[in-house]
C-alpha cells in the first residue's frame, strides 16, 4: 500500500526554516502554504474556480460543523467531500476538538469523549476520537486530524496538564480507530504555552505514528511573545523529524514570518477571508478598509501589484460602493483578493528562501502591517 502522503523537505539557510513538496492524490503543494479555511464545505463566497485562480491547492473544512449539518453519513452518500463541493484540490479536515471547545454549549467532558448541545439548535451530541476519526473518514478528507481537547491557556497549569495528557489519550485512540489507507493523520500537540509542557506534548505526539504533526491551541489569546517561545520549544524538540509541521489557526501577515523560521510548513485561518467579509483587504500598502469615506472617489485598483480578478477589473470607489450598499458582491470581491493576496504572500516568501532574501521581505511587510499586527 502506498502512502496516503508523501512529503519531502530540505532546510534553508534562515534557522529551522524549510522548503518542502506535500504530494497528495489531490495534488502537489509546495510548502511553507496556506490553506483557505471552508469550515461548511465552502471558502464563504468563493466558488471552487475562485479558490483555483487564487492559487489555493489544499483547503481545511471543518468535522464539527459538517457533522451537525449536512451529516458526515450524507456527504458520504453523495461521493465524499471533494465531489460534494466540487473541490478537485487536496482537503484538510479538522477534528471537530476546537469547534466544540469554542462553539458548542453545555460540553461535559470524560475521558471517553465529549458531550455538548449544538450551537444551531441546542440538539445533543456526543464526539469522541473514534467518531471524530469515523466522521473524517466518512468526509474522505486526504489529510485527518486527532480529536484533541483545548483549554484557555490562562487556566491552572494542572488543568492544562489534564487536558494535554487526555489529548495524548485520544491521540492514541485515534490511531488505533484510523483505518482509511488513502487518507494521512496527523496528531496535534497541546499543552498552552508552558515550554516545559509543550516538549513532553510533542515527544509524546512525535512518538506516535503520524504521518504529521500540528501544533494546535495557540492563535487564542496569548502574545507573540508567549506564541515564539511555545513554538521554540516544539521546534526544538521535534529536532530533524522529517514530518510535515502544521501551525493550527494562524495566518495573519506577519506571523507567517515568525512561524516559518520555526519550521512551520503549513497554515490555516479564518482571517483573510474574514477580515474582507469587513471590509478589510491586504495590500502591499498595508490594510485598507474600504468602508473609509476617502475611498469612494478612488479609481485605483485595491493592490495594483496584484493579478486577481478584483484588482484587474475593479476600483477602490467601486468596491467603497459595494460595501456600504451591503451589496452581496462585495464579500466575493474582497475575498477574492484577500485570497489570492495571502497565497501570493506564502509564494513570495518560499521564494525569499531560495534566495535568502526572507528578513527583507519580512522587514517589508513589517512596515506595511505593523509590528503590532
Ligand atoms: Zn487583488
Amino acid at each position: 500500500m502506498s502512502a496516503p502522503i508523501r512529503f519531502t523537505s530540505r532546510s534553508t539557510s534562515l534557522g529551522r526554516a524549510r522548503l518542502g513538496t506535500l504530494v497528495t492524490a489531490h495534488g502537489t503543494i509546495e510548502t511553507p502554504q496556506f490553506m483557505p479555511v471552508g469550515t461548511q464545505a465552502t471558502v464563504k463566497s468563493l466558488t471552487p474556480l475562485d479558490l483555483r485562480s487564487a492559487g489555493a491547492g489544499m483547503i481545511l473544512a471543518n468535522t464539527y460543523h459538517l457533522s451537525l449539518r449536512p451529516g458526515a453519513e450524507r456527504i458520504a452518500r453523495l461521493g465524499g467531500l471533494h465531489r460534494f463541493m466540487a473541490w478537485g484540490g487536496a482537503i484538510l479536515t479538522d477534528s471537530g476538538g476546537f469547534q466544540v471547545f469554542s462553539l458548542a454549549h453545555l460540553r461535559r467532558v470524560d475521558d471517553e469523549g465529549v458531550t455538548f448541545a449544538s450551537h444551531i439548535d441546542g440538539a445533543p451530541h456526543r464526539l469522541t476520537p473514534e467518531r471524530a476519526i469515523e466522521i473524517q473518514e466518512l468526509l474522505g478528507s486526504d489529510i485527518a486530524m486527532t480529536f484533541d481537547q483545548l483549554v484557555d491557556p490562562g487556566l491552572d497549569a494542572s488543568e492544562v496538564e489534564e487536558a494535554m495528557e487526555r489529548t495524548h489519550r485520544w491521540a492514541a485512540r485515534c490511531l488505533a480507530a484510523h483505518s482509511r489507507p488513502d487518507q494521512a493523520l496527523f496528531g496535534i500537540v497541546q499543552g498552552g504555552i508552558d515550554t516545559s509542557l509543550r516538549r513532553r506534548s510533542t515527544a509524546a505526539i512525535a512518538g506516535l505514528d503520524f504521518d504529521g504533526i500540528a501544533v494546535g491551541g495557540l492563535s487564542v489569546g496569548e502574545s507573540k511573545d508567549e506564541m515564539a517561545a511555545t513554538l521554540d520549544a516544539v521546534a526544538e524538540e521535534l529536532a530533524d523529524d522529517p514530518r510535515p509541521r502544521y501551525l493550527m489557526g494562524v495566518g495573519s501577515p506577519l506571523d507567517f514570518f515568525g512561524a516559518v523560521e520555526q519550521g512551520i510548513d503549513l497554515f490555516d485561518c479564518v482571517l483573510p477571508t474574514r477580515v474582507a467579509r469587513n471590509g478589510q483587504l491586504w495590500t502591499s500598502e498595508g490594510r485598507l478598509n474600504l468602508r473609509n469615506t476617502r475611498f469612494q472617489d478612488d479609481a485605483a485598483p485595491v493592490d495594483s501589484a496584484c493579478v486577481c480578478e478584483t484588482c484587474r477589473n475593479h476600483s477602490r470607489a467601486y468596491l467603497a460602493h459595494l460595501f456600504r450598499a451591503e451589496e452581496l458582491l462585495a464579500y466575493r470581491l474582497a475575498s477574492v483578493h484577500n485570497v489570492t493576496w495571502t497565497l501570493t504572500l506564502l509564494t513570495r516568501l518560499r521564494e525569499a528562501l531560495r534566495e535568502g532574501s526572507f528578513v527583507k521581505l519580512r522587514g517589508e511587510i513589517r512596515r506595511t502591517f505593523g509590528a503590532g499586527d
